[in-house]
Formats: C-alpha cells, sequence, structure tokens
C-alpha cells in the first residue's frame, strides 16, 4: 500500500492549529477549546486533495506539563522558558516524522518571539516548510500577511481556518512542495515480506518483546528530552524468511512529558501501522484494558491492518480457573471492532509462549493473500441469500454476483440491482458467512456493493 505524506501542523497555541485540522479533516473530532492545547480528542486525520491522500497530524495536541504535572494542571504560561521548550519539542517531532510541516501563525497577533524560535527549529530541517497566516478573514486582514516572510520561510499563504478561506491555495503549495522523488520511490511496490508493527501504550511492555524477539538487549537515545528513540526497523530471518519488526517502542514516562508522551504514542502507533502489514496489539495484563488501547486498535482497524492481540505481563497476574477465559471474554467485547483477531497470553519477561508469537503474526499475514476462487464465493453468498433474505424494503435486494479483486487486505466486489439497499448489518452477515468458510483470522475483509456498469452488461 503507498504510503501516504504526512502533514504537520506547527505552531504556537491559539493559533488556529486544530481549527485547520478540523477544516482538513472535514469532521468536528478535534474540538476547539477556550484553553489554548486542551481536549484534543484527535491528534490525526486524513483527507485528500488533488487525488492524493494525505496525513495530517495537529502537534498542538502533544502537551507537555510542567513538571510533576497531571492532566488537571494548567499547561505552562505563554513566555516561560518551558513554553517555549515544548513548543520547539512539538515542533521537532513534527520534523522528524513529516513529510512537510504546515507553521500556522495568527495574523492579528504578528510575529511573536514564540513564532521565531519555531521557525528556526524549521528552517534547520530539510523538509518543506509552509506558513498559513490564519484568522485572515477579511482581505485587508490577509495584506498583512506580508509580515511573515520575516519568518525566514518563503511561502506564505493567508488563510482563515475558520471561514474557509485561502485553505486551498495553501493545500495547492502542500501538493507542489510535495513533488518529492524520495516520497515517489516509497510508493513503488517492493516484493512482500511480513512487516510487523509492535504497538501500545507506553510500558506495556513493547520493548521487552522487540528485544526478546531479536534477541538482544538494545536502546536508542533520541534527540529529544525524555524519550528514547522509537521506530527503529529491525530485519530478522524467521523459518528462512524475511521479517520487518517494527517498533514504537522506547516512548518512556519520564518527569515533565508524562500525559503528552500518552497521546504521542497514538501517533507513533500510527506511523508505524502506515508502514506495517500486522499489528501485534500489547495489552498489559496487569493494568486491564484501557481507553488508550481502544484508541491504539480503533487505529488499527482504520488502516485495514491484520492484527494479533498480545496480553503481556501473564506472569503478573495472579490467577484463577476463570482469569484466562474471563480476560479473553473481555478482549473480545472490547474488541469486537477488530477482525476476529487472535490472542496470545505472553510474559516478554520470562518468554513464555513468545515463540508463538511471530507464528501467530505470520498466519494472520498469510490470511491478507487468501483467495477464494469466484465459483466458491459465489457458492457462499446463494447459501448465505438463500438462508437469510434481507427484509423489509432491502428484500428488493439482488445481489448477482461476487468476485475477490484484491488481496492485502482481501476485498470483494458484489455487483447488486442497488447498493443503498445493503445495510450494514447485511454486509456483516455476508462478511461472518466468507469467514466461517475460509480462515481470514485477524485479518480484515472490505465488501463493496456495486451497480454492474454499462461495459460489464456487454
Ligand atoms: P490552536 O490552539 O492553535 O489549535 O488554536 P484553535 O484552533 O483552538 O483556535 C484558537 C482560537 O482561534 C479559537 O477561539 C478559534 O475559534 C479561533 N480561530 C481559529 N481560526 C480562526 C480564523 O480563521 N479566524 C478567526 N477570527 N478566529 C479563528
Ligand atoms: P514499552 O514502554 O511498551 O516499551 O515497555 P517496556 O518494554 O519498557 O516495559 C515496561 C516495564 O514493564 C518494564 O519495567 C519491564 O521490565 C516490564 N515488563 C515488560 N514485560 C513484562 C512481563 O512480561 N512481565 C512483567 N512482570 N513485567 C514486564
Amino acid at each position: 500500500m503507498p504510503r501516504k505524506p504526512l502533514v504537520a501542523l506547527v505552531g504556537r497555541p491559539n493559533v488556529g492549529k486544530s481549527s485547520l485540522f478540523n477544516r482538513l479533516v472535514g469532521e468536528r473530532l478535534a474540538v476547539t477549546h477556550e484553553i489554548p492545547g486542551t481536549t484534543r480528542d484527535r491528534l490525526y486525520g486524513m483527507f485528500d486533495w488533488r487525488g492524493i491522500d494525505f496525513r495530517v497530524v495537529d502537534t498542538g495536541g502533544i502537551e507537555v506539563y510542567q513538571a510533576k504535572g497531571t492532566r488537571d494542571s494548567a499547561p505552562l504560561a505563554e513566555g516561560s522558558i518551558d513554553f517555549v521548550a515544548q513548543i520547539k519539542a512539538q515542533a521537532l517531532l513534527a520534523v522528524q516524522d513529516a513529510d512537510l510541516i504546515i507553521m500556522v501563525v495568527d495574523i492579528l497577533a504578528g510575529i511573536t518571539a514564540a513564532d521565531e524560535e519555531i521557525a528556526e527549529v524549521l528552517r534547520r530541517t530539510n523538509k518543506p516548510v509552509l506558513i498559513a497566516a490564519n484568522k485572515a478573514d477579511s482581505m485587508k486582514r490577509a495584506e498583512n500577511s506580508v509580515e511573515f516572510y520575516g519568518l525566514g520561510i518563503e511561502k506564505v499563504y493567508a488563510i482563515s481556518a475558520f471561514h474557509g478561506i485561502g485553505v486551498g491555495d495553501l493545500l495547492d503549495g502542500v501538493v507542489d512542495s510535495l513533488a518529492d522523488p524520495q516520497l515517489a520511490a516509497d510508493q513503488e511496490e517492493e516484493a512482500p515480506h511480513m512487516k510487523v508493527a509492535i504497538v501500545g501504550r507506553p510500558n506495556v511492555g513493547k520493548s521487552s518483546l522487540l528485544n526478546i524477539l531479536i534477541g538482544e538487549e538494545r536502546m536508542i537515545v533520541s534527540p529529544i528530552a525524555g524519550t528514547t528513540r522509537d521506530a527503529v526497523d529491525t530485519e530478522l530471518t524467521w523459518h528462512g524468511e524475511r521479517v520487518t519488526l517494527i517498533d514504537t517502542a522506547g516512548i518512556r514516562r519520564r518527569g515533565k512529558i508524562e500525559p503528552g508522551v500518552e497521546k504521542f504514542s497514538v501517533l507513533r502507533a500510527m506511523n508505524a501501522l502506515e508502514r506495517a502489514d500486522v499489528a501485534l496489539l500489547l495489552i498489559d495484563a496487569t493494568q486491564g484494558i484501557t481507553d488508550q488501547d481502544q484508541h491504539i486498535a480503533g487505529y488499527i482497524q482504520e488502516s485495514h491492518r491484520s492484527v494479533v492481540i498480545i496480553v503481556n505481563k501473564w506472569d503478573a497476574v495472579e490467577k484463577d480457573p476463570m482469569t484466562h477465559t474471563n480476560f479473553e471474554r473481555r478482549i473480545r467485547h472490547e474488541f469486537n471492532f477488530l477482525p476476529d483477531p487472535p490472542i496470545i497470553f505472553i510474559s516478554a519477561l520470562t518468554g513464555q509462549r513468545i515463540h508463538e508469537v511471530l507464528e501467530m503474526a505470520h498466519k494472520v499475514w498469510q490470511n491478507r493473500y487468501l483467495r477464494i476462487p469466484t465459483g466458491e464465493l459465489n457458492r457462499i453468498l446463494r447459501e448465505a441469500v438463500a438462508n437469510h433474505q434481507p427484509a423489509g424494503k432491502a428484500a428488493r435486494l439482488k445481489i448477482k454476483y461476487g468476485t475477490q479483486v484484491a488481496v492485502a487486505p482481501p476485498l470483494f466486489l458484489f455487483h447488486v440491482n442497488d447498493p443503498t439497499l445493503v445495510h450494514f448489518t447485511y454486509r456483516r452477515y455476508l462478511e461472518n458467512q466468507i469467514r466461517e468458510t475460509y480462515p481470514y483470522e485477524g485479518t480484515p475483509l472490505r465488501l463493496s456493493f456495486r451497480e454492474p456498469s454499462k461495459k460489464d452488461d456487454d
């Protein structure tokens, strides 16, 4: 699957990053709020422009609090040294991961000292940087955007995230700046081999698992204070096959950056997933299932990756005869949106059941390449329809035939008389019928319903 370019929104609080994020993603997901930098539910979204799919991250959601800070403590006041350090840290993160950076500034405020600091960090990178001079609600205000050329960044666009003015021109600028041969190279297909991302909250045991899988201790320190280097890929040969382990480990709590790091780990997971086929979703058996686990699982589902759920630290759980069954039941319930995921209970500390991890990953990976012959698929389809006719208005639905048109993940195309008659419960029913016959365990199936085109009828 081609990699989608990642655009990072960087800037000091209150300039309109999350407003622009909302404008791009087109959903009211990142709630703007009176207190700068608070209550962003989501840092990460997707949009497309001129036929190119982009990912966008709102780095303003990566928060840094005063030492010993908790979720309730106030963010740092503007002007304090730590405040600037925080934004610089955000800018650095953006630079590491992004293909392109949009620095958002406030046209009403003009250039501030913090803007200059951020611009300095960004200028020193070799990534394309665009300035979005936001809150240009009128032509007169837009004229003031020339001031921002003073930041030493060549491309300045006056926009109003609020009213949607100038955003199209900004996106044209994004596309033009992205004419990057490296990115095109990334999109070229290589011979498929298994790429596994180890994802999960901080402290679930990602680096411990990685280390035991590759059989060596390893720790690389990143340039950002308070974190260890992450998303390091490891190549290994497993039963004679090439395997890439994409590691998101290493983001650790250390004093100051605690709450932000929790959210940031989700972003890390996203980036790892983008390059993976299979996700190992790690859950900490001693902590149970948290919202953050659910968020990460949601991203696995959205990105159509195959998944194995790994319950780690099983050694540290006090067990009775029902513990395993109950835990598994809870997982199936809480992650019911995942595609029939295998679940393994391990200990990265004692090595318990470690050998099953790559075996299972390999199994779900192979499932991505399963093909159902058209005759077989239509037999399943006929039986499914005979056993359970759509009811009510949907009774008019006629499914003519189906065919599998893609693998990794599998995509099935069904020709129907009217796609609007396919209720999602019926879609799910058909998916389950396919899964009953074919072992697509851990792998998502995509079902598409179309009216036959003229060409098909000829
Ligand atoms: P962030 O902290 O950088 O993410 O900024 P927000 O997106 O939360 O916006 C901060 C404030 O600026 C909010 O009160 C927004 O309503 C306001 N704002 C955002 N975009 C615009 C705009 O285009 N014009 C005006 N006048 N206000 C805006
Ligand atoms: P990461 O942040 O997800 O990379 O987590 P780490 O691998 O750094 O592990 C976090 C902590 O959990 C460390 O103190 C590990 O020693 C501990 N840990 C990891 N795996 C296990 C396990 O299977 N059992 C127990 N008891 N502790 C573990």
